[in-house]
């Protein structure tokens, strides 16, 4: 591609809208443009880089067994009916009518449809398994679209989804996935880390995310020694026992006005973890009384999971005061009326002397043991891990840092197949429920990970496998009849050879040129200079380590193809 005839319109400010590097560098790099709030286009540059990336995602799915289709994105309402989920996903799905005034979906993920499709075809388990992905635009209605391609509106994935006999067939797949999307990511120059993860409203047990590793990076990661890894919203961490103190008895004082954790402990002069928050939570119209220590957060995934539904919300007033007979503020776990589900922290423990609101106004009770005051029913897992919490698993410290969501893959089991009815005959003649697995990754969002993780104070660092182009030729005087004449030569013969490749032939001050170089960032630059023509080498240039190496004039397109090819091949 010539510069002179080339859509790549680079900037030397940085967008004011902007604020994570990836976005700025994209949006200056010439590769993406907004239309509205998380609604972009690709630019020519962008483009060629997400098509590389789908093309490595299709290699790698095909390579796994996979096939690939194109799903509708368009779903009438009924089918999102069946599941449930016309009702549950709620405002993040764009819900388009036609003229008729009939509902429908815009696909933010492709469950139902898939399903609708295998259950129509699917008789016997002679036909599976079957693992069928497609790459499409996605639609959702993000509450904070940002960060750019990272989350956006409308964007590119590839969702999978597999269709098994039985839990044993889709372990597998699912095990066969997972290297699939670690040869993706890896291909990429990702560095990552998976993660176990919580199931959001999609469902199903088991599932890990594809963490791409960076500052930036909108998940928290807690990770260990031995290897563990989850999500803030599914981490785990071991409770350490406090020692047993003598019983204290049970009181009423009175906090005028004192509400929140920080007031009451503050109040009563005692450490917030001596404090029980009660959370009273509506999951749909069934109330539930979520019981943590003062010095924890109650996490709301981990909570959604316990309770099977989307999100639960938090009681209001009102609602409080018809279920607890007390105001907001003073909600406490004692003398509950018994038929009111409440569950307790594992962290919550017996033996300790606790502080929990009265149930009246301006009152909270101290000296509260639970079993001997409150009997507990349920326990569970409901706080978000600590920086500094040990292990589940090895019992060493979790650390916390912070990663971009790639990939996701979920064990779903019969959570569609169920409800729409998508069933197999099994060897015996018996009717049985079809086991699924469903697998997606950001394409888009993969893009942006790669330029956040490799990127320099100058701009975009491409690894070869997903770089826009690979070569781009810099003369530095274009004013100059025997440099002009070389990058033409070297431009052709890298053209001949298939080596994707940028010439610069504007006639822009060599500053600028270099400039604008290192801002797109392909791998090679290759440099025609004067002085150097005198000596009869043009420079070799790699965007990421700086190193150069002169190559006489005669030899430069052969060295380049060389050296594109042998870089590609390590990150096959
Ligand atoms: P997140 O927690 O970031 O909202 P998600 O759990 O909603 O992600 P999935 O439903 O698992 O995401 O979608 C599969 C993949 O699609 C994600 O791993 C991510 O890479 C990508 N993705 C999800 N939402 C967006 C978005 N708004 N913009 C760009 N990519 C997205
Ligand atoms: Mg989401």
């Amino acid at each position: 591609m010539r510069l002179t005839q080339a859509f790549i319109p680079t900037l030397k400010e940085d967008p004011t809208d902007a604020e994570l590097i990836s976005h700025k560098l994209m949006i200056r790099a010439g590769m993406l443009r907004k239309l509205a709030a998380g609604i972009y286009t690709l630019l020519p540059l962008g483009w060629r880089t997400t098509r590389k990336v789908a093309q490595i995602v299709r290699e790698e799915m095909d390579r796994a067994g996979c096939q690939e289709l194109l799903l509708p994105i368009l779903m009438p309402a009924e089918l999102w009916r069946e599941t449930g989920r016309w009702e549950k996903y709620g405002k993040e799905l764009f819900r388009p009518r036609d003229r008729h005034e009939r509902d429908y979906a815009l696909g933010p993920t492709h469950e139902e449809a898939i399903t609708d499709l295998v259950r129509t075809h699917v008789r016997s388990y002679r036909d599976l398994p079957l693992n069928l992905y497609q790459i499409q635009t996605k639609f959702r209605d993000e509450i904070r679209p940002r960060f750019g391609v990272m989350r956006a509106r409308e964007f590119l994935m590839k969702d999978g989804y597999s269709f098994h006999v039985d839990e044993a067939q889709l372990e597998s797949a699912y095990e066969r996935m997972r290297e699939a999307y670690a040869a993706v990511f890896r291909r990429c120059g990702l560095e990552f880390v998976v993660v176990e993860a919580d199931s959001g409203a999609i469902g199903g047990d088991v599932n890990h995310e594809f963490m791409v590793t960076a500052a930036s990076g909108e998940s928290l990661i807690f990770s260990s020694a031995c290897g563990y890894a989850a999500s803030s919203e599914s981490a785990k961490y071991r409770v350490i026992p406090h020692s047993a103190e003598p019983e204290a008895r049970l009181e009423e004082r009175s906090t005028p006005g004192q509400k929140t954790v920080e007031e009451v402990s503050a109040f009563l002069g005692l450490e917030p973890s001596r404090l029980l928050k009660s959370l009273l939570f509506l999951a749909g119209e069934e109330p539930v009384l979520a019981v943590v220590p003062g010095d924890r957060e109650l996490n709301e995934a981990k909570l959604a999971r316990l309770l099977g539904h989307a999100a639960p919300r938090l009681a209001t007033a009102q609602e409080i005061e018809a279920l607890t007979c007390g105001p907001l503020g003073f909600t406490g776990p004692v003398g509950l009326p018994s038929r009111l589900r409440s569950v307790f922290d594992v962290s919550i423990q017996e033996g300790r002397n606790y502080v929990t609101g009265a149930n009246k106004r301006d009152a909270h009770l101290v000296g509260v043991r639970v079993g001997r005051d409150v009997r507990i029913e349920e326990r569970a897992d409901l706080t978000t891990a600590r920086e500094g919490d040990c292990c589940p698993r090895c019992g060493d410290t979790l650390k916390l840092s912070r990663g971009i969501e790639v990939g996701h893959i979920f064990k779903l089991g019969l959570k569609y197949s169920e409800p729409m009815g998508a069933r197999y005959l099994d060897a015996e003649g018996n009717e049985r429920t079809i086991v699924m697995g469903t697998y997606g990754i950001g394409v888009t969002r993969t893009v942006a990970a790669v330029i956040e993780q490799l990127h320099d104070e100058n701009g975009i660092i491409w690894p070869y496998s997903v770089a826009p182009y690979h070569v781009h030729i810099v003369p530095v005087n274009t004013a100059h009849a025997e440099t002009r004449a070389v990058a033409e030569s070297l431009y052709a013969g890298l053209v001949d050879r298939d080596v994707e490749t940028i010439l610069d032939d504007r006639d822009e001050r060599p500053g600028a040129k270099f400039k604008d170089a290192d801002l797109m960032g392909m791998p090679l630059r290759v440099t025609i200079g004067e002085k150097g023509l005198k000596d009869g080498v043009v420079e070799l240039r790699d965007r990421k380590s700086g190193t150069v190496e002169r190559v006489a004039v005669g030899e430069a397109a052969e060295a380049c193809a060389k050296r594109v090819a042998a870089e590609l091949t390590k990150l096959s």
